[in-house]
C-alpha cells in the first residue's frame, strides 16, 4: 500500500492575451477547471500505474470538495481517510497568457486545515509519499510515526524546521528545490549537505537531463527519453507517483528511477498533469 499525505487544490486556469496591468479588466479567452494538488496528482498518477494507493487529505464541505471526492473514487483510491472541513476546498488561480508565462494565486483553503489529528490510525502501508503543501507539522509526524519507505517530494522547497529531514528516506528536489534547500546548484556538495540528515538517497529530477542520485556510497545520472515535450506541468509529480509504484513492488532505487524517467518523460508529451495509465507505457518500459 502507498499512502500518500498532501494537498488539493481545484485548479481555475485561465487563458488571456495579454496580462491586464494595475487596475484594468481583460476579457478572459477561456477558463479551465482541473483537479490538482500535488497530493491528489501523485496519489491519482500512482493509481494509474497499478497502485494501490490511500489519499490523505482535506477538502472542503462544497461543490468543489464533493467533485474531489468523485473522482478519486473514480481513479481507485482508498478515500477513506480523506477529511472534509468547514471551509473551502482549496483552489489555485493560474492566469496564462499567450506565451505560456503565467501568474498563480492559491487559496489553501481546506489544505491549511489538515492536522496531526487527521493522521490517526491511518499510517500503516509500505511507501509513504508526501509533499510540502500541507501543514509541514502534519507532514513531520507522517514521515515520524509512518513505519514503511518514506520519500518526501520537498515541493514547495519551504521549510521551517529542517530536522524534519532526518525522518526521511528518500528525497526528491528538482533543480529549483534543491538550490532552496541547500543554497548552492553544485549537486554533489549540495547532496553531501542533505545526506547530512536524510537517510537514504536524495534524487535530484533534472527535466529533459534525467535524474542524479546521491547515496552515501555513489552518484550517478540517469539519463531520460528524448521526446517532444507539449506540456511538462506535472512531471515532476509523475516522476514521484512512479518511484513510490515501483518502489513498492520491490525494484531498487536505480531502476525504479530508469523506469520514472520514462515515464514522467512520456507525461510531458501529453497535456495535463496527470501521468499515463499503465498500459500506455508498458512496451516503453518492458525492458528496464
Ligand atoms: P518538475 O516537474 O518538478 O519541475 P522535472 O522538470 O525535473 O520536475 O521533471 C521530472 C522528470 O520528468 C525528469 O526527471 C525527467 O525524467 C522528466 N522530464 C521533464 N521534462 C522533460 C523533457 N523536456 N524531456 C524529457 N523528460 C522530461
Amino acid at each position: 500500500m502507498i499512502v500518500v499525505v498532501g494537498s488539493y487544490n481545484v485548479d481555475f486556469l485561465i487563458k488571456v492575451r495579454d496580462f491586464p496591468s494595475e487596475g484594468e479588466t481583460v476579457f478572459s479567452d477561456g477558463v479551465y477547471i482541473d483537479h490538482g494538488g500535488k497530493g491528489s496528482n501523485q496519489a491519482v498518477s500512482a493509481s494509474r500505474l497499478g497502485g494501490n494507493v490511500r489519499l490523505i487529505s482535506a477538502v472542503g464541505n462544497d461543490e468543489f470538495g464533493k467533485r474531489a471526492i468523485k473522482f478519486w473514487e473514480d481513479e481507485r483510491l482508498d478515500v477513506a481517510y480523506v477529511k472534509i472541513k468547514n471551509a473551502l476546498t482549496g483552489s489555485a488561480y493560474i492566469v496564462f497568457d499567450r506565451r505560456g508565462r503565467n501568474f498563480i494565486v492559491v487559496n489553501r483553503g481546506a489544505n491549511a486545515l489538515l492536522s496531526e489529528d487527521d493522521l490517526d490510525g491511518c499510517l500503516n502501508g509500505d511507501i509513504l509519499l508526501t509533499q510540502l503543501e500541507v501543514n509541514e507539522n502534519v507532514v513531520k509526524k507522517a514521515l515520524k510515526e509512518f513505519p514503511g519507505v518514506k520519500v518526501l517530494n520537498p515541493a514547495p522547497a519551504v521549510l521551517n524546521d529542517n530536522s524534519l529531514l532526518e525522518y526521511v528516506d528518500i528525497l526528491t528536489p528538482n533543480e529549483i528545490e534543491f538550490k532552496e534547500l541547500t543554497g548552492t546548484q553544485d549537486l554533489n556538495y549540495g547532496i553531501d549537505l542533505l545526506l547530512k540528515k536524510v537517510k537514504r538517497a536524495v534524487i535530484v529530477t533534472l527535466g529533459e537531463r534525467g535524474a542524479y542520485i546521491g547515496t552515501r556510497e555513489r552518484r550517478i545520472l540517469i539519463p531520460t527519453l528524448a521526446v517532444d515535450a507539449i506540456d511538462t506541468t506535472g512531471a515532476g509529480d509523475v516522476f514521484n507517483a512512479s518511484l513510490a509504484v515501483y518502489l513498492e513492488k520491490g525494484y531498487s532505487l536505480e531502476r525504479a528511477v530508469r523506469i520514472s524517467n520514462i515515464i514522467s518523460a512520456y507525461s510531458t508529451t501529453r497535456i495535463g498533469a496527470l501521468g499515463p495509465r499503465l498500459s500506455e507505457v508498458s512496451e516503453l518500459i518492458e525492458k528496464e
